[in-house]
């Protein structure tokens, strides 16, 4: 899986629309204090379906929708969208036979978030599992925010072992086994329904 398009509109800082290329190899975004480096890593890691408005560094997740300037006016929607290629047909999941991916996010304020790939509407868990199972997911060891070295190395052993699964590409198997668990649950309270109107019937 490789990354090479990000697509940020009303996100944060970047009220225009923006597009940025990822070459192959070394990317560095340079700029001064306060011109967006950290918002584009978090657009990354929102695009893949982070449900934390702290590690988005807001209140709520309305605060990644830009929010107006003394001569910009705020917006109602951000959108960003992530493009990757997937070219020896190596992604995990429902998306395995496509060669490229469009992952885009939406939020309006107050309405939440929407998710589409390739234009298909989606869950959240779609895109979190997708990014999951190619441990690349907003938590994994592959995104290092500011300050995360530090709180790697003094995380709990419970919190480490959430890292290490997540870099093996397995942390989408614990999703999938509790969605498995509940679909048996309520496939079981059918069952016993079923048996009760049968020895009705009898
Ligand atoms: P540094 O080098 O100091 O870490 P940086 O380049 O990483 O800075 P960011 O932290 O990405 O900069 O961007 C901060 C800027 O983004 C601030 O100017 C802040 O006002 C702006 N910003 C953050 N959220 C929003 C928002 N919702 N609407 C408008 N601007 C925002």
């Amino acid at each position: 899986m490789q990354f090479t398009r990000l697509r940020l509109t009303g996100f944060k800082s970047f009220v225009d629309p923006t597009e940025l290329r990822i070459e192959p190899g070394l990317t560095g975004v340079v700029g001064p204090n306060g011109c967006g480096k950290s918002n584009l890593v978090e657009a990354l890691r929102w695009v893949m379906g982070e449900n934390s408005a702290r590690s988005m560094r807001g209140s709520g997740m309305d605060d990644v929708i830009f929010a107006g300037t003394d001569r910009r006016p705020a917006r109602n929607l951000a959108e960003v969208s992530l493009v990757v290629e997937n070219p020896d047909r190596t992604l995990p999941g429902a998306f395995d036979d496509e060669d490229r991916l469009e992952i885009t996010r939406r939020i309006e304020r107050d309405q939440g978030s929407s998710y589409r790939i390739n234009g298909r509407d989606v869950r959240a868990k779609d895109v979190q599992l997708l990014f999951a199972d190619a441990a690349t997911g907003a938590h994994s060891p592959a995104m290092v925010s500011q300050g995360r070295v530090g709180a790697l190395i003094s995380a709990k052993p419970r919190d480490r072992r959430a890292i290490l699964e997540e870099a093996a590409g397995i942390s989408g198997l614990h999703s999938r086994r509790r969605e498995a668990e509940q679909k048996l649950k309520a496939t079981e309270a059918n069952l016993l329904r079923l048996q009760d109107s049968l020895s009705r019937l009898e």
